[in-house]
């Protein structure tokens, strides 16, 4: 592996072989960072746009790796997925994600946590009897968990896709659309299918303070989410413009580095008991 900028790395080398090893170190690495506990959960505050008050939070999976350093989710989850070991790793991330939703409530601060669900995982787990149990186990009200799905995942096996979410959806489990608009689909999915949130991408989100074509883009989903009745949050705000432009088209909730970054479960709480006294 060698080294790029800010603490990242690069675990593929550019000829065949050496990026075949790589990959099987980071595998066998992944496994063994399971067990060694170097897997963390991190959680991105999102915050009610009107009101000011936090909505829930995201879970974002960070891998420390000892020798490495920070391991980034988007190197490590596409060969997790490729490998399987996602639905493994996921249904870590689900049941710590919950572990945590308890603890928030527990200290009188019920708090809904959003958890990202691979595509390995939705179709060749068993998500719905797996979040059953882990509600169960953790003592959590389902309303306070909300599952993260991509576009790509309701557009494999719609059929079995329904069955799941309906499934969901009846123990009261929120879903909600990530990366809303980059993937390819029909929108028609959004009629046939229980969903209770879009995540406006935050490539769209970007140039929103000066880019016509970004900000018919985004003013037309926050109008297609509030048709359907469904809430809106926009991702990767990061400027007060682009606050601005949100607040005027009323998009409900934001989520991205203005208001907070991914932090410790501790530190939302902490953040939860400011914004009680405020
Ligand atoms: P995502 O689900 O779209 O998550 C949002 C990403 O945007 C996160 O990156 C977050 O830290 C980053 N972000 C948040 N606010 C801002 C902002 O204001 N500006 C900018 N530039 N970025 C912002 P992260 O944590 O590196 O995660 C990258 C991707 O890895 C995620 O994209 C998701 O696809 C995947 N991922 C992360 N955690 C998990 C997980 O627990 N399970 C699964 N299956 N995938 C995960
Ligand atoms: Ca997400
Ligand atoms: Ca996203
Ligand atoms: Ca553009």
């Amino acid at each position: 592996a060698k080294a790029l900028g800010g603490g990242r790395f690069e675990f593929f080398t550019h000829d065949r072989h050496g990026m075949a090893l790589g990959r099987l170190h980071m595998e066998i690495g992944l496994r063994v960072a399971m067990e060694r506990n170097e897997l963390k959960l991190v959680y991105q505050p999102q915050r009610h746009i009107f009101s000011g008050e936090m909505a829930g939070v995201e879970a974002l999976v960070r891998w420390h790796e000892p020798r490495l350093g920070m391991v980034s989710p988007g190197d490590f989850i596409p060969l997790a997925e490729e490998s399987g070991l996602i639905v493994l790793i996921g249904e870590w991330i689900l049941r710590q994600a919950c572990a945590q939703a308890q603890q928030w409530l527990a200290a009188g601060f019920p708090t809904r946590v959003a958890v990202n669900v691979s595509p390995r995982q939705f179709h060749d787990g068993d998500l719905a009897n797996l979040v059953a149990a882990v509600l169960q186990e953790c003592r959590l009200p389902a309303h306070l968990l909300e599952l993260e799905l991509t576009e790509s995942i309701l557009m494999q096996n719609i059929e079995q896709t329904l069955a799941i979410l309906d499934r969901l959806h009846a123990m009261g489990v929120k879903i909600a659309i990530d990366d809303f608009g980059t993937g390819y689909s029909s929108l028609s999915y959004l009629k046939r299918l229980p969903i209770d949130v879009l995540k406006i991408d935050q490539s769209f989100v970007r140039d929103i303070a000066d880019d016509p074509d970004d900000r018919a883009i985004v003013s037309a989903i926050i109008g297609l989410a509030h048709s359907l009745q469904m809430d809106v949050i926009a991702e990767g705000v990061e400027t007060e413009a682009q606050l601005a432009f949100l607040r005027e088209r009323q998009c409900g909730i934001m989520q991205g580095y203005l208001f907070s970054r991914p932090v410790g479960g501790d530190e939302v709480l902490r953040l939860l008991r400011t914004q009680c006294l405020a």
